[in-house]
């Protein structure tokens, strides 16, 4: 190896993460900061974790409940009519 050239070689630089968690790798740093580590990432943990910009999945979530009431809005119109026809029906046939 050259003289001067390589930078200070860290075999135990400490890895911290904003989740709490911390661990040892071999840098060039003495320190790591990191936002997300193995054992915070979603896929490591399995866990839903969603990344929301500029609130979309909130958006996405409302539209859901609309077409959801409106679903059901218009099922329940439909069984009204349903019975509305049977009780038409009814009506015609005493007249009869
Ligand atoms: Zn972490």
């Amino acid at each position: 190896m050259k003289k001067d050239i390589h930078p200070k070689y860290f075999p135990q630089a400490k890895v911290i993460c904003t989740c709490g968690n911390q661990f040892e790798v071999g840098s060039t740093k003495e320190r790591i900061e990191v936002e997300i580590c193995y054992k915070c990432h979603p896929f490591y943990t399995g866990q839903e974790k969603i990344v929301d910009t500029r609130g979309r999945v909130e958006k996405f979530k409302e539209r859901l409940k609309k077409s959801e009431k409106l679903k059901a809005k218009i099922s329940s119109q439909a069984q009204k009519e349903e019975k509305t026809s049977k009780q038409k029906e009814k009506i015609l046939r005493e007249g009869l």
